[in-house]
Order: C-alpha cells, then structure tokens, then sequence
C-alpha cells in the first residue's frame, strides 16, 4: 500500500542549498539560511574557503561572525572549493561578483563560469533544483543563463530544472538584519516549477515574517534591482547638488533643506544626506552598467550621467574646501578620518576617501587616517603615500586640519576640547559627513562648507 500523500513529501526543512560565490552577499545568506536548512558554500577562493571553514569572516561585517561560528561548527554550513558537493542542492543561488568592465558595462564572466560548474555539478543528480540568481545582473541575464545550464547539464529549463532572478538588496554593515528582515522579496521566476519551490522555500525560511513579495518576470526582477540603486544614488546627488546652492546663500543650511524636505511622505528622509558621494561595491557599478545598458537600446541616460558626474566631483569639492581652510595644502598635515565607504564595514570600494586623500597628497599635504575596520583595504590601494594610525586621537594629534569622511560612532564622540588638547591652538574641522552639530564646534574653525552650510 503507498503511503498517504503527505508522507512522501519532502519536508522543506530537509531542502539542501548550495551558495556559490562567499562574497558579502553569499556568505550572509549562507550563514542565515543555514539557522533553517543545511547549506554548502562553494567559492573558487581558496584562502577564503579555509577561514570560513575556520568559522573566520573573511571581511568586517556586524553579526555576522557569532552566527558563521555557530553554523559552522553545529555542521549546518560546510564550505567547499568543489563543485562536486552542490550536486544535490535543491536549491543553489549564484552570488557572485558582477563587476564593471572598464567600458562601465556589467562584466558577466563570473556568473557564466559559475553556471557551466553549476550546470556539470547537476547533470547526473537526480534532483530538480532552482537555480537562483542573487548577484545583480542587467535585465535579460537570467534567461541567458538558462541555455550555459541545459548545454552542461544536459537537461532542460521547466523539467529538470529551475531559474528564478532573486535580486539581493542587503546594505554591507547591516546584511544579517537585512537577510533575517528584508524589506521585500523580488522573484522572477523562468518557469512555473521555480515559482512554487522558491515561494515554498522563504514561507518555510520566514514562517510568520514572511516579508511582501513581488513576484514578476525575470526581466521586471532584474530591472527592480538597478532602479532601485539608480534611485538611490540619485537622491544622493540631488541632495549634493543641492548642498553647492546652499554654499553660495548665505543663511541657508543644506540638513535643514532635507529635513524640510523629507518629512514629505512623498520624498522621505533616508538618502538625503549632503556628503562626499556614494560609494561601495553596487551604487558606482551599478549606475555605470545601467547608463551602458540604456544606451545600447537607445535611451537618453543624461539624468542618470549627472548623478554620477555629481558624485564624481563631490572628493574635488572637499578637498577645495579643505585647500581654503588651510589656505593652501602644500606643506600641511591633514588627518582623515574614515576610509571605508560606509559605517560597520572594511569594504573601500569606491570610498570617497581614496580620490580626496590622493588629491590632497598631489596638492602637497602630508596625510594621516584611520578607520576602526578599513585601514587594510586602504593600504592596498594608498600604499605609502599617507601614513596609518592605530586610533582617532593618534591621526588627530599635531595635524592642522580634521576631514571626517565615514561616519563612524566612535568619531561623534571627539569633542571640540579633545581637539584643541591633541592639534593644538584653535582647531580646523572639515566635517565631511555632517556628523557634528556646528555648536558643538563653537571654538573651532569648523566647516561643512562644501557640503552645504555657511562655515561657523
Ligand atoms: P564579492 O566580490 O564580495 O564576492 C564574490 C565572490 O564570488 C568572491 O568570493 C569570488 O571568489 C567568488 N567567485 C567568483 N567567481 C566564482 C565562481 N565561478 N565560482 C565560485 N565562486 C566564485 O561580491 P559581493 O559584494 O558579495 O556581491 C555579489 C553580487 O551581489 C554582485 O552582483 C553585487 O552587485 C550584488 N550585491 C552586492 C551587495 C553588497 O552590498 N555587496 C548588495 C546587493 C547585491
């Protein structure tokens, strides 16, 4: 006699992932989904498959360690430099990088060449898995996928296997809270078979928090991805072009223009924050590859051009402001701190430090930095051109001007008699982020000018 329906189903809490690619994004959802299901991580990296077996985060991320730790060593999470030991997987998710090629437009060769070792890894399993793509790829790309998987597997797309775009949309320094609670789930399914198994996946994964899903075509899928980061990175450069009208009017201070502006539910306060730019691994990338994409087809890309004209020149106005300060750079000792793109990471991708601290070494000046997490990453790409400090208050001390270019907690905590103690005289601050308020600073030659407000 068979045994009633229900028995014979697999219980999805038995469902096998594979994550190839243990970047950022791979290895924060390796470690998250491997709370609920066994996961096997695939990267060609070898050095960082050893840590990560280690229970080692290979990069700086908040709360990201303890939980690797705990699901590595409970044997959840295994890690692997082969191929071979995805091929089982119910469901493999493809979080490679996606770089710029130098023309800007995206470079897909890791997606490919992880497809073909996908595709060889599944072709003799006898399971149907959903091949799932979280890097962020142009519109169009996961159904040129389809034909690199059914070549090396030797299968076809819809019967012995699955596609589903699955866009990621974590922020680096907040990627556990982001995979434990993201705003939305965007699927794009190729085929009907993948809709139902991912949709059955995340309902077992979230359970009662299940977040909104957007279930839609792969291409609108692809599409939600860069439009939402051409988005962001928009605001951010109207809000900094806005800031260079406010330095030229007296009175008139860029933060309160956003906060004015942003207690309108239509516009929102988050990404409105005058600044040196937008950096980081995606925002740049992304924009670039788009403004490519859209050209290909023939569509005016000026607006998105401007955005990143904008946050190309934003390093060149904070270095002219710190040049007035200073009343020249040449011979002047500067302390940045600050090199990561962000708060809560090491990553110096694209930060906006890089570009300001070389043109204050090529206008002459002596720079020293620090940052709580990044000073390797900035070694790679600084080298001996600035020296490095173990602490704020070390960079700070005998230096005629402080840039503030990440807005990191530890630096809100500096206060403007810390400053006079350690530079001596009254001392010059260039607020960069807008992490001060300007009385605090009332003793000191503090400015956000540049940024959008008279200098104090
Ligand atoms: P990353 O560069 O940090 O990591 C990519 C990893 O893939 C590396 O460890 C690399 O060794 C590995 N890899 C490359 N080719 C491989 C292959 N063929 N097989 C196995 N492993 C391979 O990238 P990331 O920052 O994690 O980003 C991954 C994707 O997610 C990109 O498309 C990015 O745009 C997107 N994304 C990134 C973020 C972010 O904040 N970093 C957020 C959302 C989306």
């Amino acid at each position: 006699m068979r045994p009633p329906k229900s028995r014979l189903r697999v219980r999805s809490d038995e469902f096998r992932v594979a994550i190839v690619g243990l970047g950022y994004v791979g290895l924060s959802t390796a470690a998250c989904l491997a709370s609920k299901f066994h996961v096997t991580g695939v990267d060609l990296d070898q050095k960082k498959v050893k840590l990560i077996r280690e229970g080692v985060v290979p990069f700086r991320e908040e709360k990201l360690s303890p939980l690797l730790k705990k699901n590595v060593s409970n044997g959840m999470l295994s890690c692997t430099n082969s191929f071979d030991a995805i091929s089982d997987a119910d469901f493999i998710f493809i979080a490679v990088g996606t770089p710029s090629a130098k023309s800007g437009e995206i470079d897909l060769t890791q997606v490919r060449s992880a497809a073909q070792s996908i595709g060889e890894a599944f072709a003799t399993s006898p399971k149907r898995p959903v091949v799932i793509i979280k890097s962020t790829v142009i519109p169009g790309t996961s159904k040129t996928i389809v034909p690199i998987l059914e070549k090396y597997s030797g299968k076809a797309c819809g019967e012995g296997f699955g596609v589903c775009s699955n866009p990621e949309f974590l922020r680096e320094g907040q990627a556990v809270q982001d995979t434990l609670k993201p705003s939305r789930i965007v699927i794009g399914p190729v085929d009907e078979f993948s809709r139902q198994q991912i949709l059955s996946f995340y309902r077992r994964f979230y359970g009662k928090q299940m977040p909104p899903v957007v279930d839609t075509s792969p291409e609108t899928a692809e599409m939600i991805k860069y439009a939402s980061n051409a988005f962001l990175a928009t605001k951010i450069s109207f809000i900094n072009l806005v800031a260079r009208l406010c330095e030229k009017i007296p009175g008139s201070d860029v933060n309160d223009v956003a906060k004015g502006m942003g207690l309108d539910p239509r516009i929102g306060p988050l990404f409105l924050q005058a600044g040196p730019g937008f950096g980081g691994s995606c925002f740049p990338k992304d924009v670039q590859a788009l403004v490519r994409y859209a050209k290909t087809e023939g569509i005016d890309t000026s607006l998105l051009e401007s955005t990143l004209a904008i946050n190309e020149t934003q390093p060149e106005n904070v270095a002219t402001q710190a040049e007035k300060m200073l009343g020249g750079l040449e011979g002047k000792s500067i302390a940045v701190l600050g090199l990561a793109f962000n708060p809560n990471t090491d990553d110096v991708r694209e930060s906006r430090a890089i570009p300001l601290i070389r043109k204050l070494v090529d206008g002459g000046a002596t720079v020293g930095a620090y940052d709580p997490m990044a000073m390797e990453g900035a070694k790679k790409e600084l080298g001996s051109i600035i020296t490095y400090s173990s602490d704020a208050k070390e960079c700070v001390k005998g230096s005629d001007l402080v840039i503030i270019m990440t807005a990191w907690d530890e630096f809100r905590k500096l206060d403007s008699e810390d400053l006079t103690r350690l530079m001596g005289g009254k001392p010059r601050v260039l607020d960069a982020r807008r992490i001060y308020s300007p009385e605090k600073f009332a003793n000191a030659d503090f400015s956000a000018t540049g940024l959008g407000t008279p200098r104090v």
